[in-house]
């Protein structure tokens, strides 16, 4: 008799690494199952729009992520939306335990993302949600007309920024240097942006405002001139830290807490693959992250091969539940 819950491969998170990972352990002919906690596609699933992925000239991010989520699973891939608490070796397979019970698998692939850094300055966590966000293309609509502070540097602080201008009546981007990391070509459109000012070489040290964001205080970080401005929004895109908690210290991580992997996405332990924002050294794009999640699936096919012999979750279902060609 079959274990439904036995697989080939399982997949922890449900981003353009866990996808595309999909597709190719179930093209493969792996039984092989997607658990995603959230929403299917993370990161991308709240872009607005992705404009460099190869071949597609623009695409809302929700939307390549449900394509991505078809594809897979017209070749057979399960998905399971519930999160994992802990994984453990058991023999040569992997336990997954999550809060819908328990999974084995022969080969794991850890491609849970990351989650927005915080500031961590006063009045940021009460009023998150009510003026406080970490996503322009999910909130900025709520505050039309109104003027808003958008704290950091990278591609995400200027892509969201540009963003908030079809809706906010004037964005600025607060930055703690004198120079952004973004791309060039997102700095010349912030730069460009009639809506968009920059207060370089500042930090906001509190976020103002009781049941609402009323306001940020700055400060200069060469003066230390301390002042206030008046806005209603304050996004924040400074960075993120990946989801690597739940591996309960099992493979080592770098000081970011990102998985330390080979260039097939190997981790020292068995069977134990990681890809996408979770890994050390990430470009951190989709496509990117696509190509981490095939390399791990291709390194994921020829580690059971080499290691099961034929016995794999696959060969013992029955003929029905073999995922289609
Ligand atoms: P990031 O590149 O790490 O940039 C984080 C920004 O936040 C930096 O400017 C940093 O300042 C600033 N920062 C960090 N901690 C801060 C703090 N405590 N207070 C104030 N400012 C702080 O993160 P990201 O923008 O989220 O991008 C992450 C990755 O995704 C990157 O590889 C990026 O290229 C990629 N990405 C690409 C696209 C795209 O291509 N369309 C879009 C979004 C993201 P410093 O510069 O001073 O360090």
């Amino acid at each position: 008799m079959t274990d439904s819950r036995d697989y080939d491969i399982v997949i922890i998170g449900g981003g353009p690494a866990g996808l595309a990972a999909g597709l190719y352990g179930a093209r493969g002919r792996h039984k092989t199952l997607l658990i995603e906690k959230g929403v299917i596609g993370g990161q991308i699933a709240l872009t607005e729009a992705v404009e460099n992925y190869p071949g597609i000239q623009m695409i809302n991010g929700f939307d390549l992520a449900q394509a991505m989520l078809a594809q897979s699973e017209s070749y057979g891939m399960e998905t399971e939306y519930t999160e994992v608490q802990k994984i453990e070796q058991q023999g040569l397979k992997w336990l997954v335990s999550t809060e819908a019970g328990d999974f084995t698998t022969r080969a794991l692939i850890v491609t849970a993302g990351a989650e927005y850094n915080r500031l961590g300055v006063p009045g940021e966590d009460r009023l998150i949600g009510k003026g406080v966000s970490y996503c322009a293309t999910c909130d900025a609509a709520f505050f039309k007309d109104q003027a808003a502070v958008v704290v950091g540097g990278g591609d995400s602080a200027l892509e969201e920024g540009i963003f908030t201008t079809r809706y906010v009546s004037k964005a600025t981007i607060v930055h703690r240097r004198d120079e952004f990391r973004a791309s060039a070509i997102l700095q010349e459109r912030a730069l460009a942006d009639p809506k968009i000012e920059v207060a370089w070489n500042t930090v906001v040290t509190e976020v103002l405002g009781d049941d609402q964001v009323t306001g940020v205080r700055l400060k200069d970080v060469n003066t230390g001139e301390e002042s206030t401005m008046d806005v209603t929004a304050v996004f924040i895109f400074i960075g993120s830290t990946p989801n690597t908690g739940f591996l309960g210290g099992l493979i080592p991580l770098d000081g970011g807490k990102h998985a330390l992997v080979d260039e097939w996405m190997a981790t020292p332990l068995p069977g134990l693959f990681a890809a996408g924002d979770v890994r050390q050294n990430s470009a951190r794009q989709v496509a990117s992250s696509v190509g981490d999640g095939v390399t791990a699936a291709i390194a994921a096919d020829h580690y059971i091969t080499a290691n099961f012999h034929g016995d794999t979750a696959a060969a013992a279902a029955p003929a029905e539940a073999t995922p289609a060609a």
